[in-house]
């Protein structure tokens, strides 16, 4: 007799999809099998069983400008629960003047109300003497995955060349891993600084500011320096086919690369800015062509994309109000709660790839790109039992007024999508069920990555 059961379901097992009954006990995957019997048993018949999705890359109650991204660790993780994401990479709060360990410690508090389990990358803003011993004291704390801004040298953000080839060959050696936002800053600056000369600030101009060149450039030199350190380099949310031919490359030389991608560069492109609400798309890497958006999809399907993650950084139209400048504006999407429907109704229901390729894309790639594959991102005896069931019949038009995600406006907005989560677990107890949220503030744990 197992705590609870999840019977007769279509159930996505590291060797492929099967009919098979799931028994929890506590926390846990316990046994899978036929006929199983537990306190509650859950009839998933006609259901699709998946490990639950790991957001790899979430900005909660980031500080932009004075001001906050408008979901914090508890409203951003409900809604995660609710669109079947079990568990969330967030990042800690860099600066110049403080240490790892102490921004890692504090973002840990902060992020104590979540309701799923999460995790975070240490953000790395600046250098200065003892870096190198902080990664080791941070990979101690269980974060082994450091962020560097390529871009970003006029907010001091960006790191240069000599800053990533003394962390890289740091982390190479502590056994850390590196992540990068890959845009050349010099030509965004060069660009931008021509842009505002001529008054040229309408929010077309956000795209043509930072072209895929940028992405090109700044991927290769990051995976050159990757390649002969010899770290594991992820290039977070690749936007463009230059971008994603890049990385490829340097895979084919002999990077250690993971790619990433975000369902925006899937989904929208560039024409959403030449709308009357364009501004609100405002993110970087921008919005590229459907040249771009095809590629991707590509990579989606051949394999040269590890894993999907959402950069979900949302802002309210309050907060991302247009003044007449693009660089007045927060950069960033709400996205969270929309990944996995998202991804399952134009990748599964649209027979573009497998039900296993979706989990390799939301649950085990980033679960083994974090270091904490098969605890998560697998159902395996022994996984945390973080499940998500999906109803392959139900359709749901996507809308910010009927989700969770703090902010009134979605970049999907109107988007019909078929296949819905209608169960979500967490660690074994249900969090979401009926349409509803019925978790618990501060049920989610800080979960340590491998070094
Ligand atoms: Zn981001």
């Amino acid at each position: 007799m197992f705590d609870l059961v999840i019977k007769g379901g279509t159930v996505v097992i590291p060797e492929g999809a099967s009919k098979v009954d799931v028994g929890i006990e506590g926390e846990k995957i316990a046994t899978m099998g036929q006929g199983l019997s537990g306190r509650r048993e859950v009839d998933a018949t006609g259901l699709i069983v998946l490990p639950g999705a790991i957001d790899a890359h979430t900005h909660m109650e980031l500080p932009v400008r004075g001001d906050r991204s408008s979901d914090d660790f508890l409203s951003g993780t409900i809604a995660a629960a609710c669109g079947g994401v079990t568990m969330i990479s967030d990042f800690s709060v860099g600066s110049a003047e403080t240490s790892l360990p102490e921004e890692i410690e504090a973002r840990k508090q902060a992020a104590k109300k979540a309701v799923i389990d999460y995790t975070m990358h240490g953000e790395v803003i600046g250098w200065h003497p003892g870096r190198e011993s902080e990664f080791n004291e941070a990979i101690g704390l269980g974060v082994s995955t450091f962020k560097f801004y390529l871009a970003y040298s006029r907010s001091g953000r960006m790191s240069d060349d000599g800053v990533l080839y003394r962390a890289f060959t740091a982390l190479a050696h502590y056994g850390g891993r590196a992540m990068v936002h890959a845009e050349n800053d010099d030509i965004i600056n060069a660009l931008t600084d021509a842009f505002e000369t001529n008054g040229e600030l309408g929010i077309l101009f956000l795209p043509r500011s930072r072209p895929a060149l940028c992405e090109e450039e700044a991927i290769t030199r990051a995976a050159t320096i990757a390649r002969h350190t010899g770290i594991t380099l992820r290039i977070a949310h690749i936007s463009s086919e230059l971008g994603l031919n890049a990385a490829s490359a340097a895979r084919t030389a002999g990077a250690r690369i993971i790619a990433e991608t975000c369902p925006q560069y899937l989904l929208l492109d560039e024409r959403v800015y030449a709308e009357s609400n364009g501004h609100l798309f405002a993110a970087t890497p921008p919005l590229r062509t459907e040249v771009d958006r095809r590629a991707l999809w590509k990579g989606i399907t051949s394999g040269a994309i590890n894993l999907v993650a959402t950069d979900h950084c949302p802002f309210t139209r309050e907060q991302k109000r247009w003044t007449g400048s693009f660089l007045d504006l927060p950069y960033g999407l709400p996205g969270v709660e929309t990944l996995l429907p998202l991804l399952y109704s134009e990748g599964v229901a649209k027979e573009r790839f497998s039900l296993e390729r979706l989990v390799e894309l939301l649950s085990s790639g980033p679960a083994k790109a974090l270091g904490i594959y098969p605890r998560k991102g697998a159902i395996m005896i022994g996984s945390d039992a973080d499940l998500v069931l999906i109803d392959p019949r139900r359709e749901f038009t996507i809308t910010a007024e009927k989700l969770h995600m703090r902010t009134d406006f979605n970049p999907y907005e109107g988007r019909r999508v078929v296949g819905y989560p209608v169960m979500t677990l967490s660690r074994g107890r249900v969090v979401f069920e009926n349409e509803q949220f019925c978790g618990e503030e501060g049920w989610g744990r800080f979960v340590p990555q491998a070094g």
